[in-house]
């Protein structure tokens, strides 16, 4: 599979964080805008080897400066959507935390409201489909996290269809987020916890346990026969960002990527950029390195791309679209699709 192939094939992508993915030249631009020093954007790209994943989130700090108004928030989420269309992403769920962008007076309704702006905008010119997860932070307040649940609520926004927890689950583990995560359900959202992204597989399982149907990156389970046991039985789909995971050090490098494990466990999995813009990496770079370090054929990539539309939190009836239009595109260089 060469470049253009990949780029050509259409992909899906769950998990790719709004903030870290704004692409640098709408950055730059954001900075002039709000008088930020531009030689600070040379922080936003992570360093290719993190000391652990707080390294990696501090990359995070000068963008979000620039995400504090309802106009930039929208141009940002137009422009991250714009940058996954022009490699033929088709579907993508796009999510972040609304909590950190209220430091100059929004309101978690308005900066919500000015990333629907954003996505619906989008979706009038770019030929892609869009939906939105919310992400509480897990050093946030119990009380914090459950007012956003219930403005969430009072919304009614069609386009928001999940909810996940982000941040260092060291220091703050599911089990301590479980009554948030409990409404989060009872309020009707599919789940998808960030999880086992710190070798702590018994994390994963915490998040099963409180109903999540998907995990943001869930690689600690690759040392664990049993949690991998339980993931294959329960169909538990795994949003995979392998540069993300490298940099974090959540696995060391690309030759012990567990791609190749977890398929051969029949694990459901997804490739995902996690953050484009600071992990510097786009869908179509992400399967290319599975290409050359870990042996994935474009049968696999094929596989993982419906993965992802399936476990996707999208409506049947758009499921159904995707897929077909996957197969389609697959069929002449796939005979049995
Ligand atoms: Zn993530």
């Amino acid at each position: 599979m060469n470049e253009k192939l990949v780029q050509f094939l259409p992909k899906a992508e769950l998990h790719c964080h709004l903030d870290g993915s704004v692409p640098i030249n709408t950055l730059n631009k954001l900075a002039l805008k709000t008088k930020i020093n531009q030689q600070q954007l040379a922080k936003v790209q992570a360093p290719a080897k993190c000391q652990n994943l707080a390294e990696y989130l501090e990359s995070f700090d000068i963008i979000l400066k620039m995400l504090q108004t309802t106009e930039n928030l929208e141009i940002a989420t137009f422009s991250v959507i714009e940058a996954a269309a022009q490699e033929n992403v088709r579907y993508l769920e796009l999510r972040f935390a609304p909590l950190l962008h209220l430091d100059q007076g929004l309101s978690i309704r308005e900066v919500i409201e000015a990333v629907c702006s954003g996505i619906n905008k989008a979706q009038k010119t770019i030929p892609i489909h869009v939906n939105l997860l919310i992400c509480a932070m897990r050093n946030h307040s119990e009380t914090d996290n459950l007012a956003l649940l219930n403005q969430i609520k009072g919304l009614n926004e069609k386009k928001i269809v999940g909810f996940d927890f982000a941040g260092d689950e060291a220091k703050v583990d599911n089990q301590k987020v479980a009554p948030v995560v409990q409404k989060a359900i009872k309020n009707g959202l599919e789940v998808t916890l960030h999880s086992g992204e710190c070798g702590c597989s018994h994390n994963v399982l915490e998040a099963i346990h409180l109903g999540a149907k998907r995990i943001g990156h869930g690689v600690a389970i690759k040392d664990d026969t049993e949690a991998i046991a339980i993931c294959r039985k329960q169909e538990i789909l795994l949003e995979l960002c392998p540069t993300s995971n490298i940099q974090t050090d959540a696995i060391q490098n690309w030759q012990h990527y567990p791609l190749q494990l977890f398929l051969a466990n029949k694990i459901k999995c997804c490739i995902n950029t996690d953050n484009r813009t600071v992990s510097n990496t786009n869908l179509t770079q992400e399967f290319l390195k599975l290409v050359q370090y870990c042996d994935l054929t474009i049968s696999q990539m094929a596989e993982l791309t419906l993965n992802a539309v399936q476990f996707s939190f999208a409506s049947n009836e758009l499921k159904m679209e995707l897929i077909n239009e996957i197969k389609q595109a697959y069929r002449p260089h796939i005979k049995e699709i």
